[in-house]
């Protein structure tokens, strides 16, 4: 091969990739942004749940607090779990003792005023309702999703833009949504 040739080869593949390398960025950047209007034209919501897995099937919804677009319209529920403690496969109590210590640190059952396990997603639902919320945030956990599932409401991960938001280390739902929506609201600015 010529030296002219080789250099042909090398300007054209440096030209491809360089077309190729700002096709990416463009659309990288007009995809964030058409998804940052996306959101913003949705009246969003934040949730976290934290559960305690009472059966192989059910999730029981311990603590949840919700925290709507305008940053205090919100609900925070304390419920009990359907089964008593003693009366859960032995599995499932080793899980709740182990996720106690080292994730949620909440008792069993709420100390102050709670409600049924079973009321939790109606209570949930009346309020997305009763705020036309159209759109839910959560991060990572499936129960979330899950529950918005139920609902027919639409959710979103926002584990999608943890390379934009500083990780929350707290499992407590009040503190962990209200770092979270801070984070959120910018860096959807
Ligand atoms: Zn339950």
């Amino acid at each position: 091969m010529s030296t002219t040739t080789r250099n042909k080869i090398i300007f054209f593949s440096r030209l491809t990739s360089t077309i190729f390398r700002s096709y990416k960025i463009k659309r990288f950047i007009t995809s964030t942004m058409e998804r940052k209007e996306y959101f913003n034209a949705k009246n969003w919501a934040l949730l976290d749940i934290e559960y305690i897995q009472c059966t192989r099937t059910h999730q029981c919804i311990r603590k949840l607090y919700i925290l709507a677009k305008n940053g205090y319209t919100d609900l925070q529920l304390e419920c009990i779990p359907c089964e008593p403690l003693h009366k859960l496969e032995k599995r499932y109590q080793k899980a709740f003792h182990f996720c106690q210590s080292e994730i949620h640190k909440l008792p069993y059952c709420p100390e102050g005023s709670s409600l049924p396990c079973s009321a939790a997603v109606e209570r949930l639902n009346n309020f997305i309702k009763n705020n036309e919320i159209d759109l839910v945030f959560y991060k990572g956990g499936d129960i979330e999703k899950k529950v918005c599932d139920k609902l027919h409401i639409n959710s979103f991960n926002i584990e999608n833009f943890m390379n934009e938001l500083e990780k929350v280390y707290s499992h407590d739902p009040y503190i962990e949504v209200n770092c979270y929506f801070t984070q959120l609201v910018e860096f959807l600015l």
